[in-house]
């Protein structure tokens, strides 16, 4: 069997899972709240004590703990909720499902929120700021705290794609009031489908418990005895959006291999960057000294290309069989906030579409060896070049 790994692969599932989920086949035992302490619960306590967080919940999808997280932290009907205008359309969705408006701040060509128009949005019309560690680029989460705490407006973190990356040695994702993480098959824990959120709130998590679908006293089977969950009873409606035990049996095994693949990851992700940064075509955004990524996959900029040039790499690579994707130049891209036509009126946002004109996106899965690197590498050196010998009519 070959280990050649390529741009569109998932991580394997350990094989640690097959027996749990041998064990689930003959029992049947897939729902969280059949037996007492159940895979689920297990995923649980296990993820919030590997990062440090009191309380974990976990659901089907990190859009759902998003939603979940709106709801908890107060955001009503016909409130503003603030979020970046580069993020994938779930936090943008969740702000409209929760019945509220969201108001889009500017990022930068170094794929981080733009501060300035961050601290001039977060004005008093605000009821809840939600950040996207997008792809794991971390933004000033320091200033985005303080700016928060100053004006008493809940901060939610949507890490759904930033696991394992550090912010001033703190875990991304237990900064704010609230983290949610994905457990999708292309992050760095692969459980098909699935998320969880992250809280050291006890009221937080008893709201959240509830809404996730925690019918009658099911609330007691996830062991948080100092929670006030009695005080929440029946206060909150249920939208069912619990894990089931398959998708806990398959994660639990990934947790303690987090830390590895994070150092693969930003190990290849370095290799990459330097060698794409050498060529005066790229720009691969700059490294913050506060931050360690664990990166999966990577964003560079395409320096001095016109739209045809650009439109040009997507079309060359694709042809080869290795697809580079430029957010904006890619018609009904989720992560591109002028498709988001949800919302209603969508801003002009000039920052961040020119970045998203240019910024180019692949994956990395951990797994690649230094071959299967060198190969990506040569592959985007060699369209990028061809690409821009196309002279502009
Ligand atoms: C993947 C992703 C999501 C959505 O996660 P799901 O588990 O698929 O709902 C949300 N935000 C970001 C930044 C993501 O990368």
């Amino acid at each position: 069997m070959s280990s050649k790994r390529s741009v569109y692969d998932a991580e394997p599932i350990p094989e640690a899972a097959r027996e749990v989920v041998e064990a689930m086949m003959q029992s049947g035992d897939l729902f969280r709240y059949t037996s007492k302490i159940s895979q689920v619960t297990l995923l649980e306590k296990e993820f919030a004590a590997y990062m440090g967080s009191k309380y974990a919940l976990a659901v089907n999808s990190a859009s759902s703990a998003i939603y979940l997280s709106m709801l908890c932290v107060g955001v009503k009907p016909g409130d503003q909720v603030l979020i970046p205008a580069w993020t994938f359309a779930a936090v943008p969705s969740a702000v409209v499902h929760a019945g509220a408006l969201p108001v889009l701040v500017e990022v930068g060509e170094n794929l981080r929120i733009d501060m300035d128009d961050f601290a001039a949005k977060l004005d008093g019309n605000i009821s809840a700021v939600v950040i996207s560690h997008m792809r794991g680029h971390t933004s000033d989460m320091d200033a985005i705290k303080a700016l928060c705490d100053e004006r008493g407006v809940p901060l939610v973190e949507d890490a759904a794609h930033s696991l394992g990356t550090l912010w001033n040695n703190r875990k991304v994702g237990t900064i704010g009031a609230v983290g949610c993480f994905s457990f999708q098959s292309y992050k760095m824990v692969n459980g098909g489908e699935g998320g969880i959120l992250l809280t050291d709130d006890a009221d937080i998590i008893a709201k959240a418990v509830f809404m996730s679908g925690a019918y009658e006293h099911n609330w007691a089977k996830h062991g948080y005895p100092e929670v006030p969950f009695e005080k929440y009873q029946n206060q909150f409606p249920l939208f069912n959006l619990r894990m089931n035990n398959l998708s806990a049996a398959v994660i639990r095994p990934q947790i303690p291999l987090i830390d590895e693949r994070v150092g693969k990851g930003l190990t290849n992700y370095n290799y990459v960057a330097e060698k794409l940064n050498a060529s005066p075509l790229i720009s691969v955004p700059p490294a913050d000294m506060r931050e360690r990524r664990a990166p999966d996959s990577l964003q560079f900029n395409l320096v001095g290309f016109d739209d045809a040039q650009a439109m040009r790499v997507m079309e060359i690579s694709a042809a080869r069989g290795q697809a580079i994707a430029i957010f904006g130049m890619q018609g009904d891209n989720a992560r591109v906030f002028w498709n988001w036509r949800f919302i209603g009126n969508v801003p002009e946002l000039p920052i961040t579409r020119a970045m998203l004109k240019r910024a180019c996106d692949i994956r990395l899965p951990v797994g690649m060896s230094r071959e299967d690197l060198d190969e990506t590498v040569s592959h985007i050196l060699d369209c990028v070049t061809e690409a821009r010998m196309l002279i502009a009519s």
